[in-house]
């Protein structure tokens, strides 16, 4: 599950983080997900509650913001939201092959004490 390593990679960073800021328990963590990453949220909580065992995330809550693909048109000079694959602009019709969002997997914020 592609989940795992991303929720694993995550994890690392944020001890990474509260470790060097002399935390001790980190208690929240804000990850944003473009919707174009094929990563499923409810997977994602599942990942976390495995690998945070026995870390000084062990009672971390996971929260997740979805960020909803947007591609960019250049004949209409303008974003917009494409709710599938298919990147297809609503105005002129013109496919687009700029994906502006939709790619993010960040960690954006942390509470740690
Ligand atoms: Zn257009």
């Amino acid at each position: 599950m592609h989940e795992v390593g991303i929720i694993q990679n995550t994890l690392d960073l944020a001890l990474e983080t509260a470790r060097s800021s002399g935390a001790r328990q980190i208690h929240q963590l804000r990850l944003r997900v473009g919707a174009m990453t094929g990563v499923v949220p409810e997977a994602l909580l599942f990942a976390f509650d495995v690998v945070r065992a026995g870390t000084i995330a062990s009672d971390a809550r996971l929260e997740v913001e979805n960020v909803p693909a947007a591609c960019w048109c250049a004949i209409c000079q303008s974003e917009f939201h494409s709710e599938d694959s298919l990147y297809e602009c609503p105005r002129c019709g013109a496919m687009s092959s700029e994906l502006r969002h939709g790619l993010e997997l960040d960690l954006v914020s942390m509470e740690i004490s």
